[in-house]
């Protein structure tokens, strides 16, 4: 389990800041190059390949500005990249559960299950050198545009790229430049151990240098087995005792709201108004001249990012925050639902999508690494419809929760919203029939079955007719959605 920390440097002079710009920039210009090559097909396989066919890739598309240090860590970042984008359109698009519902044959999901771990391979069904129409359509589908670089922003250093010293108490890296012979100085902020890799950060003017370290699994003892979490958007989690965990995340959501859409409009009336002016100017020269003034002066994005990253700051102290109280209590599993199917779930319907987003990544990124550290282990189960059932009988319906009340329509029982979804969820995990895999349409079966079984009652006839749905589409080759 490695650990990212960030360790900012003093202000630097204009010569320095000069001769580091001029690193990053070469470094970034040499990424993107390799990224192009990268994406190519035919050069997938590379992605796994030797060091010795890596470094001859390397070479061949070289711009021969970096010190070869560089240049090779350059190759290895963009080749992380790349592996990178293609397992995140992978958890996205959920490949697994897709060949689930694709094939019934034990045998034909574990090729395909080996296939995409295999880059080159995979790299050929998309050429067409090796035909598989489904998964070509698959893979396609789920792929988004290949990773460039439009900000020059990070470059990696490996140990021979820079050295550490400490002068006066002060801590101080000395790192290579694209000049022979010459080093820039940065001097930094406190005193900890640098050592290996270490990331060269341009923060919108501010330098800062990355560094990760091993963090130990703890194997402490476990005082209880499971903690089930509902996350929520009032706070950070509740969980199935009803305990509510990151209270003021809520009232940050709202401030983050607030201050979004009231920039958002600030901005489209200064476009408005610009247009406007814009239509009177006859001159075409002139009329260009002044709306790209305006948009470097007026609309410039340089504060917004400032804010996002200010705004992403604070929203993860509040979830760590949560994530500690959660695991104060040494749980053994800790259950959440699937983190890549929570969407929509926010109550506040003002919150706008941008900042579900966020919490969700920065909710996977934090919980994955804290609960592994706690000794913890996270466990994920299918979220569809834990909102709707009834903890205690198993009865599902929509009428079951009005906001953030629960009350079952058929047993009566009453808790939060929240406190009964996180119920749920644990009951979930033990759940016999229900896997993490399955679809919505396919969940809905188990549970309309379920309610029939409690009631007593002739299951709903809409179950019968998507059952037809569900054959046709299957003799189509297609998945209902
Ligand atoms: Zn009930």
């Amino acid at each position: 389990m490695m650990r990212t920390r960030r360790r900012l440097s003093r202000p630097l002079n204009k010569r320095k800041a000069i001769l580091l710009r001029e690193l990053m920039e070469a470094y970034a210009k040499q990424k993107d190059s390799y990224l192009v090559e990268l994406a190519k097909t035919a050069n997938w396989y590379i992605w796994q390949s030797s060091w010795k066919v890596k470094r001859a890739f390397g070479r061949k598309f070289s711009h021969h500005t970096l010190p070869v240090h560089i240049e090779n860590e350059c190759l290895f970042d963009a080749i992380y990249t790349m592996i990178s984008w293609l397992e995140i359109a992978k958890k996205r698009s959920s490949w697994k559960s897709q060949v689930f519902k694709h094939t019934q044959s034990e045998e034909v999901r574990i090729k395909y299950f080996k296939l995409f771990k295999q880059y080159g391979k995979l790299a050929k069904v998309l050429s067409g050198e090796h035909r598989d129409a489904w998964l070509f359509h698959l893979v396609v589908n789920s792929l988004k545009r290949p990773p460039r670089i439009n900000q020059r922003r990070i470059t990696v250093l490996d140990g021979q790229s820079y050295r550490v010293f400490v002068e006066g108490g002060k801590q101080y890296v000395s790192v290579t430049t694209l000049h022979h012979r010459q080093r820039v100085v940065i001097p930094l902020l406190g005193n900890t151990e640098i050592r290996g890799n270490i990331w060269l950060v341009d923060n919108y003017g501010r330098f800062e240098i990355h560094t990760a370290s091993k963090v130990k699994v703890s194997r402490t003892k476990h005082l209880i087995k499971d903690i089930a979490l509902d996350a929520g958007t009032t706070e950070v989690f509740t969980d199935q005792y009803n305990q509510r965990h990151g209270k003021d995340f809520g009232r940050l959501l709202a401030k983050v709201e607030e201050v979004y859409t009231e920039k958002g409009r600030r901005r489209s009336k200064i476009r408005t108004t610009a247009e406007k002016i814009a239509g009177t100017i006859e001159d075409e020269k002139d009329r260009s001249a002044y709306l790209k003034k305006v948009r470097r002066n007026n609309l410039g994005k340089k504060k917004q990012i400032q804010f996002r990253i200010r705004s992403q700051a604070a929203m993860a102290t509040v979830i760590n925050h949560a994530l500690n109280q959660v695991l104060d209590q040494r749980p053994e599993n800790v259950i959440m639902e699937d983190l890549s199917q929570m969407s929509g779930r926010a109550k506040n319907k003002k919150l706008s999508r941008r900042v579900t987003l966020w919490m969700r990544g920065t909710l996977h990124k934090r919980a994955d690494f804290k609960i592994t550290v706690g000794g913890s282990r996270l466990q994920a189960v299918a979220s569809a419809y834990t909102s709707q059932e009834c903890s205690h009988c198993g009865f599902t319906a929509k009428k079951n929760r009005k906001g953030d009340r629960f009350r079952c329509k058929l047993c009566g029982t009453v808790d939060t919203a929240d406190g009964n979804a996180a119920k749920v969820i644990l009951k979930r995990f033990y759940d016999p029939e229900i896997k993490l895999w399955m679809s919505k349409f396919q969940i809905k079966r188990i549970l309309d079955r379920r309610n029939a079984e409690i009631t007593g009652a002739v299951p709903d006839a809409g179950c019968e007719v998507n059952e037809l749905v569900q054959s046709f589409a299957t003799v189509n080759g297609q998945t209902p959605t």
